[in-house]
């Protein structure tokens, strides 16, 4: 069976006011949409529930992050249970800015993976290499890494409930994107790394979205890629644009 085109607009600490919220997710829902393509939107936490009332029935709702204890101490924490609770049916782990600025680990990334497919949910996966990684030949053994973390705390099974979003950190936020070859290279390298870690299965059905930098004008191209089965956009899913990304296929 072909990959389905998957986009996830990752709002991350935007918009700054729930009527700015309401506006964006009202353009979102006049737009035209290609419906081949699942869309997932990740507003900041205090919204999730607002937006997922407000958007259409057609777009999926996303958290940015959880933890990985369903209650307890831990303050200022989202569990998987209280997300799956409020309708909301996904989550980004990994993102390289909860990597760097608040210092998870691909450990701490592989528990909580585990415990948001445990509690039902559905988890878009982050990893990606530094320039300095890139530029020392070294993409394919972070990627692996970062992967091999989640292998360790899954089966097979559980892949069917896991999108990979390659994102080279270098890209992200900076108007640099991987040109579509850099992209398919290292998303063939993930599916090659999979097929030996997973199995040939997993290899060929899981999703591969590529992120950083990705705008209407650069995703046609990326997505032509045979690896490339959609996108994680940061920056553009706050604009009129994010549309034309989510139709890049059509
Ligand atoms: C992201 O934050 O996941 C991202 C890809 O950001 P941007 O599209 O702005 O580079």
């Amino acid at each position: 069976m072909p990959r389905q085109f998957f986009v996830g607009g990752n709002f991350k600490l935007n918009p700054a006011s729930l009527q700015a919220s309401t506006s964006l997710i009202e353009g979102l829902n006049k737009a035209d949409l290609d419906p081949a393509t699942e869309v997932v939107i990740a507003p900041p936490s205090i919204y999730l529930v607002p937006v997922s009332q407000l958007v259409r029935k057609d777009v999926k709702v996303a958290a940015q992050n959880s933890y990985f204890k369903d209650s307890g101490a831990f303050t200022g924490e989202i569990s998987p249970k209280q997300l799956v609770d409020a309708g909301i049916p996904y989550v980004i782990l990994g993102h390289s800015e909860r990597r760097t600025l608040f210092f998870e680990t691909s450990a701490l990334v592989a528990t909580k993976t585990r415990a948001a497919i445990d509690a039902g949910l559905k988890v878009i996966l982050c990893i990606g290499e530094t320039l300095e990684q890139r530029e020392s030949g070294k993409t394919a053994q972070v990627c692996q890494e970062q992967l091999q973390a989640v292998v360790d705390v899954t089966k097979a099974e559980d892949w069917s409930k896991i999108v990979i979003a390659y994102e080279p950190v270098w890209a992200i936020g900076t108007g640099k994107v991987a040109t579509s070859a850099q992209a398919q290279e290292t998303h063939a390298e993930i599916r090659a790394f999979l097929s030996k870690a997973v199995s040939a299965d997993v290899a060929s059905n899981v999703q591969i979205l590529y992120g950083g930098s990705v705008t209407a004008a650069n995703s046609k191209e990326l997505a032509r890629q045979p690896d490339v089965d959609g996108f994680l956009v940061g920056g553009a899913s706050l604009k009129p644009e994010f549309a034309d990304i989510i139709n890049a296929r059509r």
